[in-house]
C-alpha cells in the first residue's frame, strides 16, 4: 500500500483539480479522497506538488532488437520514467523489424524482464516495412502490439495504405502514419527555406509532409480507418487533421516537443538539430501551438530517436535523423507552453495522458479500480538538463546544458516507484 498525501491531483479525464490523497493497493488505485488515514500504507508527501495519472508516450525508439549500442529496453524505459512516463509506445523499425508475432513477442518479454516502465510495441505495416506486402498484422496483435506503423519511411503507396487501412480496421488497431512524400524529400537534411540555404543543405519542403498527411485523411475517410498522424509539424498537414475531425473522421495527431519549441532558425550545423520531420518554420510552429491549445492535436508524443554517439558525430548531411526527448518533454510543456500562457496546466496533462490513451482506445483517469500509474511533478522546480546524466545510452539532443523550470518528481508504476527525483 502507498499513500500520496497533499497532492494537487489533475485529472482531465473528470475535469478535477483538488487537494486529494490517493491510495495505492498493489497494482491499482484503490481510493481517492480527502485526508486519507495512512494506516500503516508508506506515505508520499506530495504537498506542492502535482499529481497526474500516469504519462503515456505514444511514439519512441528503443532500438532493441538490434542496436543495443544505441538503446535497449532496460535503458531507454529507465529514461522514460526519469521523464515521468509509465508507458511507451516503441516503433518497429528495429534490426529485424517488428513485422511478426515472434518479434513482437521477444519485445514484450525483454520488457517483462528489464523495463521499468510498461513497454506496448507498435507492429510494422509492411514486411520489413518495406512497403510491398503486408506484415503478420493479426498475429502481432495476438501478441500484444497497439498500433500499426512503418514509421521511418511512410507508407509507399495509397493502395498499400488501403490494404493496411482495411485490415487494421477490422482489428481495431490504428494505423500510425509517418508522413512524407518520398520523391519530394529525397536527398533532403532539414527544411527548406532561408536557413537551408545560409547553411548550404538539401531542403525538405513542407509539402513533403502535408501531401501524405491529405492522401492519408483521403484514405481514413475511404476506409473508415482509424488513422493517426505521427510528429505532426506543419501547419498544412494540421489543417488536413482539422477537416477529418469535422467530417466526424477517426483520424487524431500528434506534435513533439522539438516541434513546439524549436524552429528552422535554430538549426545549426550541429547533428543534434537534424530530425525527422525536420525542424519546420516559425508559422508552422504558432500553428501547432494553436492545435494543441483548441483540441485539433490529441497528444504530445517525444519521437526519443537514440542514436549511438559515434553514428551522430558525422557531417550534418551524413547523420543519422533524430534526437532523445523522454526527460526534457514535459519540462519542455511547461516552459514553452504554460509559462508562455499557450495553454492551461490541466490541457498540457491531458496531451501526455487521457489524449494518448484516446488515441490507443483505452482510458486513462485517476479513481478507484484503475491501474495505479501516477506521474507527479513540479510545477517550479529549477534544473539543468545534462544529457552526459541520462539513463539513455545516447546523447543526441539539442537541449543539454538548458535550464528548466518544471520537472518530474516521481513515477509510479503498478504501485510502485520507478523513478524518484
Ligand atoms: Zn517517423
Amino acid at each position: 500500500m502507498l499513500l500520496i498525501k497533499n497532492g494537487r491531483v489533475l485529472d482531465p479525464a473528470s475535469n478535477k483539480d483538488s487537494l486529494l490523497d490517493i491510495l495505492l493497493d498493489g497494482e491499482r488505485i484503490s481510493r481517492v479522497g480527502a485526508n486519507l488515514p495512512v494506516d500503516g500504507a508508506e506515505a508520499f508527501d506530495a504537498t506542492g506538488l502535482i499529481v497526474a495519472p500516469g504519462f503515456i508516450d505514444l511514439h519512441c525508439h528503443l532500438r532493441e532488437p538490434g542496436q543495443e549500442m544505441s538503446e535497449t529496453i532496460e535503458t531507454g524505459t529507465r529514461a522514460a520514467a526519469h521523464g515521468g512516463f509509465t508507458a511507451v509506445c516503441c516503433m518497429p523499425n528495429t534490426q529485424p523489424v517488428n513485422d511478426t508475432a515472434s518479434v513482437t513477442r521477444g519485445i514484450v518479454e525483454r520488457a517483462a524482464a528489464a523495463a521499468s516502465v510498461r513497454v506496448w510495441p507498435i507492429g510494422a505495416a509492411s514486411k520489413g516495412s518495406k512497403g510491398e506486402a503486408l506484415a503478420e498484422i493479426g498475429a502481432m496483435k495476438d501478441a500484444g502490439i497497439v498500433a500499426v506503423s512503418d514509421d521511418g519511411k511512410p507508407i509507399a503507396t495509397a493502395r498499400l495504405m488501403r490494404q493496411v487501412m482495411e485490415y487494421c480496421s477490422s482489428l481495431n488497431l490504428p494505423v500510425i502514419d509517418h508522413c512524407e512524400d518520398a520523391s519530394l524529400f529525397a536527398g533532403g537534411a532539414m527544411r527548406e527555406g532561408p536557413q537551408s540555404v545560409r547553411l548550404g543543405l538539401n531542403g525538405i519542403p513542407a509539402q513533403s509532409e502535408s501531401i501524405c498527411a491529405g492522401r492519408d485523411v483521403e484514405m481514413a475517410s475511404l476506409t473508415g480507418a482509424r488513422l493517426h498522424i505521427a510528429h505532426m509539424s506543419t501547419r498544412g498537414s494540421l489543417e488536413y487533421v482539422r477537416w477529418a475531425k469535422k467530417q466526424g473522421l477517426r483520424v487524431t495527431c500528434e506534435v513533439t516537443p522539438h516541434h513546439f519549441t524549436l524552429v528552422d532558425e535554430d538549426v545549426r550545423y550541429d547533428s543534434n538539430y537534424k530530425m525527422n520531420p525536420p525542424l519546420a518554420s516559425r508559422s508552422d510552429r504558432a500553428a501547432l501551438i494553436e492545435g494543441l491549445a483548441d483540441g485539433s492535436v490529441d497528444a504530445i508524443a517525444t519521437d526519443h530517436a537514440p542514436h549511438h554517439p559515434a553514428s551522430k558525430d558525422v557531417e550534418f548531411d551524413r547523420a543519422p535523423f533524430g534526437i532523445t526527448g523522454f526527460e526534457t518533454a514535459l519540462t519542455l510543456g511547461l516552459t514553452e507552453l504554460v509559462i508562455e500562457k499557450k495553454l492551461s496546466l490541466m490541457r498540457l496533462v491531458e496531451l501526455f495522458t487521457t489524449g494518448p490513451a484516446r488515441v490507443l482506445g483505452i482510458e486513462r483517469k485517476i479513481a478507484a479500480g484503475e491501474p495505479a500509474d501516477l506521474t507527479i511533478f513540479s510545477t517550479d522546480r529549477e534544473w539543468t538538463f545534462r544529457a552526459a546524466e541520462s539513463p539513455s545510452k545516447s546523447r543526441n539532443t539539442p537541449f543539454d546544458g538548458r535550464s528548466f523550470r518544471g520537472a518530474p518528481m516521481a513515477t509510479i508504476v503498478a504501485g510502485r516507484f520507478v523513478y524518484r527525483r
